[in-house]
């Protein structure tokens, strides 16, 4: 068995952009878009908290470096001072070697020696204030009450020695081999130095440095903030949470002076332990950020709206061009149907007169096959003067007239004479200001026009005697009379009337009388056959003859055949004597050209001339002299 083809229907482009494709494709764009710009910025981050780690790393690096330095200038002091201890040069010397100490490097803010009781023995100061004591200070009793041995970091203080922000490396001195506290050996580490080495990196406007001991003691705060110095940090998140885990790392948090959220990189010297925490501002890395994607989503915006724009303007042009379409095959339906169920034929031409389209009932008014018509000429098949006519109606819509009406004679299928009323009317074609086409609406009017033209008949006829009657007659008259004017050469009438048509009644009764002038109204059709000749009933038993083109003497003729031929007749009438026999007498008129006469007025002119005849005796003619 054969399987039936699958017939694939393709889909105009536009018709496949479907609002919602549209919408998904633009929402999966942006989702895209967006899903790259947060990876963007997590790597932003990323790369913001590496670099945060880096000063972290380097700064905890130098305050080891630092420390490690003091400790060996301590280390070396406290050689010095076993060798010199007790001796007078003591002093001198260790002056000297602090000096040499400090100016050779910027780590050491000073470095001084003071004995068990606090009093400074020795210092790095050219100039130290005399009878100044330490034993106030916190390493200074840590030392004297613990023999742990090692240098020990500080808290933060103002050196008396220099003025400056620091703090201290210290260690306790014992006397040789007795065990016994002998003083303390302390250095200052300047904050200025530590600031100093800051300054190199970029932690932003916001950034902030915190330099704290082991035990969570701040010892340094950049930028500088005297509360902070020396508070114990070691509750905060740092230490109770990241640095149970770890001891390098990053984190965020929320700061706790202005709520924001903070991106934060530790190290925790392993040598040392000392903890430097760096921080910056989210926000502030956010806003660089953003400063940079700006371009890139507003080229993304403009793409969208532009991507929007043009799929709104091709679906609403999709959608016009599909109520168009629709509109037009409706119109196309509309028209069909109603042109199919007519039985007047519907034809659509071309300004020529070429058809282009007819309604099935075509076939049998042309005897054609509807579609074998299609470009054939509306004025095939008609005869000379009404293709003519047709051409005239096409010229006139040509012109720019709406609508034009002709009646033309045809043979239809059937080879019948029929008469076709055709109604033209002119159509704009849409998108076409020039051209237009024309609806010709063809009807059979056959039954129509003849009927008319029986009731035209009847309407000017005399029934009796099939003569024209007298209206008939006056409207030739007043043709004839008008054609006289225009150039015609002469004009006749004759006016007859049956002799003693009384007695006639009387004697042979009404409907002999009627038979009577029935014969006589045909010897006068009969004598008066000239085209353009017209014999009417008159009125009564007068009828009377006009003949156009006709001189009094052509007219006399004619008049005198009739009379002849009525007495021919032999009618036997015997109240007419002499004759015994039907007669009529005639009175002929006539005018001639440039006459400008009434057209009573021949009339009248050949009444006087019957009037005569009958005076005569009957049976005879008169000829009105009247006439120009
Ligand atoms: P005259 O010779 O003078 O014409 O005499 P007349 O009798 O014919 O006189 P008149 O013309 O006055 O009379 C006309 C008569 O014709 C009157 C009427 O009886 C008769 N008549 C008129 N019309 C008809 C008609 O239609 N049928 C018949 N049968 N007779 C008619
Ligand atoms: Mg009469
Ligand atoms: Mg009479």
């Amino acid at each position: 068995m054969k399987r039936p083809l699958t017939k694939i229907q393709w889909q105009p482009f536009h018709r496949l952009v479907s609002p919602g494709l549209t919408i998904i494709a633009v929402v999966t764009l942006i989702a895209i878009i967006f899903a790259q710009e947060f990876l963007s910025w997590q790597s932003e981050v990323e790369r913001h908290e590496q670099s945060l780690l880096q000063v972290a790393r380097s700064f905890s690096q130098h305050v080891d470096d630092t420390i490690d330095q003091s400790t060996l200038a301590l280390a070396d002091l406290r050689s010095e001072i076993d060798d010199e201890y007790g001796t007078s040069a003591i002093k001198d010397k260790l002056n000297a070697m602090m000096r040499a100490q400090v100016a050779a490097s910027h780590r050491l803010g000073s470095l001084i020696f003071i004995n068990a009781q606090g009093d400074l023995v020795a210092s790095s100061a050219p100039h130290p204030p005399a009878n100044v004591n330490f034993a106030d200070r916190d390493y200074f009793r840590l030392h004297r009450d613990n023999i742990q041995q090692g240098t020990v970091i500080g808290l933060p203080i103002t050196d008396r020695l220099t003025g400056k922000a620091g703090f201290t490396l210290s260690r306790r001195y014992e006397r040789l081999g007795r065990g016994s506290f002998a003083g303390v050996i302390s250095a200052t580490v300047p904050l200025a130095y530590l600031e100093s080495f800051l300054g190199s990196f970029d932690i932003g406007q916001e950034g902030t440095l915190l330099l704290m001991r082991a035990d969570g003691i701040a010892l340094m705060r950049n930028p500088h903030r005297q509360d902070v110095l020396g508070k114990d940090m070691s509750g905060y998140g740092l230490f109770t949470r990241q640095l149970k885990e770890r001891t390098v790392g990053t984190y965020h948090y929320l700061s706790q002076t202005d709520g924001r959220e903070r991106i934060a990189a530790f190290v925790k010297s392993p040598q040392t332990g000392m903890v430097v925490l760096v921080s910056a501002s989210q926000d502030e890395t956010l806003s660089r950020w953003i400063g940079n994607a700006r371009g890139r989503w507003m080229s993304l915006g403009i793409a969208v709206l532009l991507v929007c724009y043009a799929s709104w303007r091709s679906l609403r042009q999709s959608r016009l061009r599909l109520q168009r379409e629709r509109d037009v095959t409706a119109r196309e339906a509309e028209f069909r149907s109603l042109a199919e169920a007519s039985a007047d034929v519907i034809q659509r031409l071309d300004e020529n007169g070429i058809r282009h389209y007819v309604s099935p009932a075509g076939e049998r008014m042309y005897g054609k096959p509807a579609a074998d018509l299609i470009g054939t000429c509306i004025t095939e098949g008609l005869s000379a003067d009404d293709a003519s006519r047709v051409e005239d109606v096409l010229r006139r819509l040509r012109a720019g007239a709406s609508t034009d009406t002709v009646l033309v004679g045809r043979v239809n299928g059937q080879g019948e004479k029929i008469w076709v009323e055709a109604s033209f009317t002119r159509t704009s074609i849409p998108g076409e200001s020039q051209r237009f086409s024309v609806v010709v609406v063809t009807r059979d009017v056959t039954r129509h026009k003849v009927s008319h033209d029986q009731l035209d008949t009847l309407a000017h006829t005399d029934a009796l005697t099939g003569l024209a009657n007298r209206r008939a007659l006056e409207m030739r008259l007043a043709k004839a009379v008008e054609d006289l004017n225009s150039g015609e050469a002469c004009l006749a009438l004759l006016m007859i009337d049956a002799d003693r048509f009384k007695h006639y009644n009387d004697r042979y009764g009404h409907i002999a009388g009627d038979r009577c002038l029935e014969a006589i109204a045909a010897v006068i059709r009969a004598a008066a056959s000239r085209s353009g000749d017209v014999a009417a009933r008159y009125g009564g038993e007068e009828i009377v003859v006009l003949l156009p083109g006709a001189t009094l003497e052509n007219a006399r003729v004619v008049a005198e055949r009739i009379r002849a031929a009525v007495q021919d007749l032999g009618v036997e009438h015997q109240d007419n004597q002499p004759w015994g026999k039907v007669t009529v007498s005639i009175g002929v008129a006539s005018l001639s050209a440039r006459a400008l006469e009434v057209p009573t007025k021949l009339v009248e002119e050949a009444d006087k001339a019957l009037y005569q005849a009958k005076s005569l005796g009957r049976n005879t003619i008169v000829m009105s002299e009247a006439h120009s």
